[in-house]
């Protein structure tokens, strides 16, 4: 493995680090994101700044040109990876469209499809969300029930999809349905983009233990879908949303706010006193914290050394479940730890009205849970890696 960078890497770095030492103070005080409380104005802020991201071109760099990306190659995704960690800047919105459905049409998709939908993906005109998880088929995917009739031209599909992230917020959905009923239950699916607002369309958000509302779940009542937008061929669904789910897990495997969340915890135990002392000064936190910064390195070399076997042509596999479940489960670990520091201060919660940092550090441990299980759950990925990347017998 080479750890230096070209020329052209580092002039790229430097470009983005520009770019964001230049805009991000624009858009955000320093802890502003944290402290707003109002989903509405967190996510108009979030937009704003996206849009301010799209225009400077560092939206959905690896895609390529023809769909208004860069073309970025690997080690120019990482280095935008840890730039955007180091600057703090929260990435672009719309990730269910720019990680997942786009890349999923330009494999996929009719050219009527990708001309219709994946230009307005980048800029935000349109947010995308993912109706894959019903109430009975969650990391049993392939279980599930919505039905899609076919009606001239058109599809008619019944059902209820739940966990559906921003679909409040969202103009199309990547719906899974079951098209024939008789098929051995991979077969008979297939996949459609609906527009969300169509009618017989049923949005009802489901509060989380965070207090936010980000995902839904959504009732479909005899809604009309056209036959030009089914991606793939009917019944054969399943391969186009396991493509997708690829990306998805690629995606969530990215380590770059692993570097801040460590500073801030070094910082946390600076500040904080533990049995009369600085939390930094006794040794538990201090053996915690360096076992803490060992896993975040690990990680990073971990997805090294995926980014070397891409580059040499192998292509992306079941080792993206190394770095989902491995990353996921070390975010739990290290705002759980935040919470220990803290001791019971760790338990005021920003509807208290108490604005300092305990808030912020409670939100980031009741969310922590959700992303060991959204993506498949962290159990799942320790089948994907026994299986497959370990090649054990199945029990
Ligand atoms: C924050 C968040 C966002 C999400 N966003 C979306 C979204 O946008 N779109 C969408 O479609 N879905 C979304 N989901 C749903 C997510 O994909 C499912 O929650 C996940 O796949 C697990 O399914 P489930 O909740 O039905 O749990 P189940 O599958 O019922 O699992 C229950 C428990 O059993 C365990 N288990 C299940 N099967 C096995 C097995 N074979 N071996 C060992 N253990 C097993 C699981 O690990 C889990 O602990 C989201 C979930 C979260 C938390």
């Amino acid at each position: 493995m080479d750890f230096r960078y070209s020329a052209a890497e580092d002039a790229f770095r430097m470009e983005l680090r520009v770019w964001l030492a230049e805009h991000l103070s624009r858009h955000f005080a320093p802890g502003e994101l944290d402290e707003e409380q109002d989903p509405d104005i967190r996510f108009e802020k979030l937009l704003a700044w996206h849009r301010a991201m799209y225009a400077g071109g560092w939206v959905g760099i690896h895609w390529p040109r023809i769909y208004g990306g860069r073309g970025a190659s690997l080690i120019e995704q990482l280095v935008y990876a840890e730039e955007m960690g180091l600057a703090n800047a929260p990435p672009p919105i719309n990730p269910i469209a720019i990680m997942m459905v786009g890349p999923t049409l330009m494999q996929w998709g009719t050219e009527a499809q990708k001309q219709r939908f994946i230009p307005k993906m980048l800029s935000d005109e349109e947010i995308w969300c993912q109706g894959y998880s019903e109430p009975n088929a969650g990391s049993d995917l392939a279980s599930l029930q919505t039905r899609a009739v076919e009606d001239g031209d058109d599809f008619i599909v019944n059902g209820q999809k739940v966990w559906t992230s921003l679909a409040h917020r969202s103009h199309w959905c990547i719906l899974l349905c079951r098209t024939d009923p008789n098929a051995r239950k991979h077969l008979g699916i297939s996949y459609l983009l609906v527009d969300m607002r169509s009618p017989g369309i049923t949005v009802r958000p489901l509060a989380q233990i965070t207090g936010d509302a980000e995902f839904n779940e959504v009732f479909f009542e005899n809604v009309r879908v056209p036959k030009a937008n089914l991606v793939g061929r009917q019944n054969e669904g399943w391969q186009v949303a396991t493509t997708t789910l690829a990306f998805e897990r690629v995606g969530l495997g990215a380590v770059y706010q692993f570097d801040r969340l460590m500073r801030e915890l070094v910082a946390l135990a600076r500040r904080r006193t533990l049995n009369g002392r600085r939390a930094i000064d006794d040794s538990y936190v201090r053996q915690r914290l360096a076992a803490l910064a060992i896993d975040v390195a690990a990680l990073r070399y971990t997805q090294y050394r995926q980014v070397t076997q891409r580059l040499r042509g192998e292509p992306p596999g079941p080792e993206a479940s190394v770095a989902k479940l491995f990353g996921t489960e070390l975010n739990l670990r290290m705002v759980s730890f935040a919470s220990e520091i803290l001791g019971p201060a760790g338990l005021i919660d920003r509807r208290s009205g108490r604005g300092d940092e305990t808030a912020k550090w409670l939100r980031r441990v009741l969310a922590a849970r959700a992303f060991t299980i959204g993506g498949g759950t962290s159990e799942v990925q320790r089948n994907i890696i026994g299986e497959r990347v370990l090649k054990l017998p199945r029990g």
